[in-house]
């Protein structure tokens, strides 16, 4: 590892643009005025570089050191630099009371990604949204047939093709196109090449969270539908 004695930020900033997030300490979660220990340049497989900065809080409660990892991309007058990951991190877990009780599995899945997400790893983490998303529209089939007698609840947990089994199981329009879509990105997360390219992670959330928005307008609508009855 290539250790560059930059110790302070005015020669950090003579070189980089970018230089953000590193007053956020993820041990004391305060906004600080951290010290800035040192800095490591560093490359990975693909040649892509990265600078990790080792800061050390300035909350006397806290003082504690931290690492902020960028990727450094080349720009016009400076390099500029993406923020990729801190070390320890804040992971701030997805809770939904009205979600857990139609998918536990999919709390656990999106978490897992999520977490997987704040730490950096990027290529893997879009494969769990994916994952998380085939159990919450399983579960919402399963939760949705609680009542039917005829429902074949194996044919649904067994089925390979998400997309039909939507298209078959759920009335909701809404929910059908949002999770339709959902798929169509999330399979580009675990293949080869992608076919939707200007598409991207945060896509694929938006579009978890508009399923889980029409999911949970339904439950509200099918609950006041059940007490207000004429
Ligand atoms: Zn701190």
């Amino acid at each position: 590892m290539a250790i560059n004695y930059i110790n302070n930020f005015q020669d950090l900033y003579s070189i980089y643009e970018g230089v953000d997030h590193y007053q956020n300490c993820p041990k004391c979660n305060r906004i600080v005025e951290p010290k800035l220990i040192a800095c490591s340049k560093t490359y990975d497989i693909d040649e892509q570089p990265y600078l990790t900065l080792v800061l050390e809080c300035s909350n006397v409660k806290c003082e504690n050191l931290y690492l902020i990892s960028y990727e450094i991309y080349t720009g016009y007058k400076k390099d500029i630099l993406g923020y990729v990951s801190s070390y320890p991190y804040n992971f701030d877990a997805y809770k939904d009371v009205q979600v857990e009780q139609i998918s536990t599995s999919f709390i656990k899945i999106y978490n897992e990604a999520l977490e997987a997400e704040t730490i950096g790893f990027l290529s893997i983490c879009g494969a769990g949204y994916r994952k998380s998303l085939e159990f919450l529209i399983k579960d919402f089939i399963i939760f949705i047939n609680t009542d039917n007698q005829s429902f074949n609840i194996e044919e649904v947990r067994s089925s390979k093709s998400v997309v039909k089994l939507i298209k078959k199981c759920i009335d909701n329009p809404k929910i059908v196109t949002a999770a339709e879509k959902a798929f169509w990105i999330g399979n580009d997360e675990t293949h080869y090449e992608r076919e939707w390219e200007d598409m991207n992670l945060q896509d694929l959330k938006n579009l978890i969270e508009l399923v889980i928005y029409h999911i949970k307008m339904e439950l509200v609508m099918n609950d006041y539908t059940e007490k207000l009855k004429r």
